[in-house]
């Protein structure tokens, strides 16, 4: 670090647990620390068993359980959650599950500002923000607003066996692009270069662990210890390129989220590395290389992952649609974003070549 230091940060309320077993031995006692008697646990279909052993181990604290979560929050889907949370007559809410299930909870939660309580069971990081999605007519609005911030987190490593491998890379990159963007971002600070240093180290060595013993609670502790900080680095910055880039190719083209952003990572980064020189020698110590964005690429590539919007569906006439959208909104960016650049960006993302030696 030189020159002067110039910042803020806010602390967040709410605490954190992470132990194998937490979900079922820790949840209840969140949920008495925060003095709710009626919670509403809610979660997608695919977790339906882990959130009916949740809603078991809260006993006659549990007011019921709604299975409604569905990816990016359609606004019917939040309409019958919120139905279901008044109906129960319930003072508070569990997530389990994904991004999804916990955009669900904090749909319930903007509406009704009941208390949120996360179990999150992939490395989105939602569990660490203040920020909501809704998704009417095919278009996410998304917002900030405290009432969404989870009150508890519980990182459970058992909940995270049965998320598959592949699922697991990309969740965990996904999470890695939340602590890049955050050392670059206007509203970054001290303590947030920590939290994305360790977390991008934390996430990039549990990886190759998780991926060689899928059944490693140690590794899945790990990538969960990951998540937390890339989430929190998410929960206190305002995100650029990358993360819009993603936004727009998920929301205009359908493209899967976690995916997405595991391809365009080292491109988005190797785009906005001469613009943020600190933040790429940060990510490339954490990783332990020489140059971040082929780092990324080739942990990627070592792993399984996909490397190309190519492979993802994405097709070549797609890209200018792409470029202009993400160029066409306003936002902070160590880099000035334009239309060209972004191009640029997309084409050797598309391709899925070497970003380093296709972007500088
Ligand atoms: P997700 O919740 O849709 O989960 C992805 C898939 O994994 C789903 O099919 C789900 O059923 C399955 N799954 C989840 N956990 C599993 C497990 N333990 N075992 C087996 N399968 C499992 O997606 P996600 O990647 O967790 O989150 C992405 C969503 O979250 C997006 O809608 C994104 O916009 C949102 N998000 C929001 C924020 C925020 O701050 N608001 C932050 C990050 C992501």
């Amino acid at each position: 670090m030189t020159g002067f230091l110039d910042f803020s940060y806010e602390s967040r309320p709410g605490r954190v647990v992470l132990r194998p077993g937490a979900a079922v031995s820790a949840t209840p006692g969140e949920a008495e620390h925060l003095g709710l008697r009626r919670l509403l646990v809610v979660c997608g279909a695919r977790g339906a068993d882990t959130a009916r052993a949740v809603a078991k181990a809260l006993g006659p604290a549990c007011a019921g359980l709604h299975d409604g979560a569905r990816m990016h929050v359609p606004v019917e889907a939040a309409d019958r959650a919120v139905e279901a949370a008044r109906a129960a007559g319930a003072d508070g809410c569990v997530a389990v599950g994904g991004g999804s299930s916990i955009g669900l909870g904090k749909a319930i939660a903007l509406r009704t500002g009941l208390p949120l309580i996360a179990v999150p069971s992939t490395y989105s990081g939602s569990e660490m923000t203040d920020v909501w999605g809704l998704t009417e007519h095919g278009a996410k609005r998304t917002g900030r607003d405290p009432k969404v911030l989870p009150r508890s987190v519980v990182y459970d490593p058992e909940l995270t066996l049965s998320l598959p491998v592949p699922l697991s890379v990309t969740s965990g990159v996904n999470a890695i692009a939340h602590a890049v963007e955050a050392l670059y971002a206007p509203d970054t600070s001290p303590l947030v270069a920590l939290m994305a240093e360790e977390g991008v180290r934390a996430m990039a060595r549990a990886l190759p662990e998780l991926a060689a013993e899928p059944a490693s609670l140690a590794a899945r502790g790990r990538a969960l210890y990951g998540a937390w900080l890339c989430g929190s680095c998410l929960g206190a910055t305002t995100m650029g390129l990358h993360h819009k880039l993603c936004h727009v190719l998920g929301g205009t083209f359908g493209l899967p989220h976690a995916e997405t952003h595991t391809v365009v990572l080292p491109y988005a980064l190797a785009h906005n590395a001469p613009a943020a020189p600190d933040a790429a020698a940060t990510v490339a110590r954490a990783l332990d290389a020489d140059d971040a964005p082929t780092a990324l690429w080739e942990l990627a590539g070592r792993l399984g992952a996909p490397r190309s919007l190519a492979e993802l569906g994405l097709t070549e006439a797609d890209l200018v649609t792409a470029a202009a959208q993400a160029a066409g909104q306003a936002y902070a960016n160590p880099r000035p974003v334009t239309a060209d650049g972004v191009l640029t960006l997309l084409r050797a993302a598309y391709d899925g070549v070497p970003p380093t030696a296709a972007l500088q």
